[in-house]
């Protein structure tokens, strides 16, 4: 497969149509959002993330992502947490470091039911907002989503680098201007148990699940 360029113009690779946009979550998203919003390029949110536990984590990321739609007036499409398949699909890889096998099945996993989603509703470009985080490997993320997308004619994965142009610093911006959830992990409960070992290890407390925000902390 041809190595895509990352510079591409900001445009839909398909033009006249609907992008179906994967979002992960409200900080990687919110910025890619209010960019798409404010260049008029029509999209919907599908929010389709059943590797993200234990479930309160899962309902905080996805209000979060709810507000958000709401304030832009865009619509947001709840699909499945089909958790017990995500993890049929990871088995034998709990192991698995991040950015490794198991995050390709868990992005492969994501963007199958998003191209199937936007198959059977008629978008013609499907893209993520996963390959913001300089904490995933684009190429990995891109590389799932155009797989999934090879699947169908007439859907194309659309990878666009969401970090240039000041995305990565927007997305930061944005977060705290919204008073995000700040999620403190990728989502799994493996990612959950390598990032507490990892900040047992320097020093620091585990993660407390559900309280912290962008600019505050809930102690509720
Ligand atoms: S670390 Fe993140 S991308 Fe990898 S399997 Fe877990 S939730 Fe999926």
């Amino acid at each position: 497969m041809a190595k895509k360029s990352y510079e591409e113009p900001f445009e839909l690779p398909v033009k006249g149509t609907k992008l179906l946009l994967h979002s992960c979550c409200a900080p990687c998203s919110g910025g890619i959002m209010e960019k798409l919003h404010e260049e008029g390029i029509e999209y919907d949110v599908f929010f389709y993330n059943p590797n993200i536990h234990p479930l309160n984590e899962y309902e905080i990321r996805k209000q979060e992502n709810i507000r958000y739609c709401d304030e832009l007036g865009i619509k947001f499409i709840d699909a499945d947490y089909d958790k017990d398949n995500w993890f049929a699909r990871v088995k034998g890889m709990e192991w698995e470091p991040e950015r490794g096998a198991r995050c390709t099945a868990c992005f492969d996993m994501r963007f199958e039911r998003t191209a199937l989603y936007a198959q059977e509703n008629g978008y013609k470009v499907i893209s993520s907002t996963l390959g913001i985080s300089r904490w995933k490997n684009m190429e990995q993320i891109n590389g799932s989503g155009v797989t999934a997308a090879a699947k169908y004619n007439d859907v194309t994965y659309w990878t666009y680098n969401w970090r240039k142009q000041g995305g990565s610093s927007r997305m930061y911006e944005l977060a705290k201007e919204q008073e995000f959830y700040k999620q403190e992990y990728c989502g799994c409960i493996y990612s959950l148990r390598d990032t507490n070992r990892w900040r047992v290890k320097r020093g620091d407390s585990k993660i407390d699940l559900g309280k912290e925000y962008y600019g505050f902390k809930n102690t509720e």
